[in-house]
């Protein structure tokens, strides 16, 4: 795909989700989807950012990502109250948790069965159950 389809085909992904294709939006969903399933932080995003000569502040990226986070083209994952990852895998699934190089890795969902959960508060239903198996 060249760099003009490329550019169209993230302004059709932007506007789809209700995004108003701005320059530096285009450009970071340009990094982010490529069909890839990933992981990544705002430091990982900035990073990614300077390889491929996007120019972009720390400012534009946290945004962006929380953006479209917000918009639904993105699931924000919180490992703790520092470390926040979006992920551009939005079915339902788990995560391993490798802590000393802090980086995710997917479970797919049918591979963890929970049980035993508490009576659920009155009025309630469980939307969704995410398992952080930390390593
Ligand atoms: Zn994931």
């Amino acid at each position: 795909m060249n760099t003009q389809d490329h550019n169209l085909n993230m302004s059709r992904i932007l506007t789809e989700y209700n995004i108003r294709p701005t320059t530096i939006r285009k450009n970071i969903a340009g990094l982010l989807f490529d069909g890839t399933d990933r992981h990544v932080s705002v430091d990982d995003v900035i990073e990614m950012a300077h390889a491929a000569n996007v120019k972009t502040s720390v400012a534009s990226v946290y945004n962006t990502l929380n953006r479209f986070a917000l918009a639904g083209l993105l699931r924000r994952v919180s490992v703790d109250l520092g470390r926040m990852f979006f992920d551009t895998n939005l079915s339902e699934h788990h995560h391993f948790y490798y802590e000393n190089e802090g980086r995710l890795e997917d479970i797919p969902h049918g591979l963890i069965k929970v049980s035993g959960l508490p009576k659920l508060p009155k009025g309630r239903a469980v939307k969704s159950i995410n398992v952080m198996v930390w390593l």
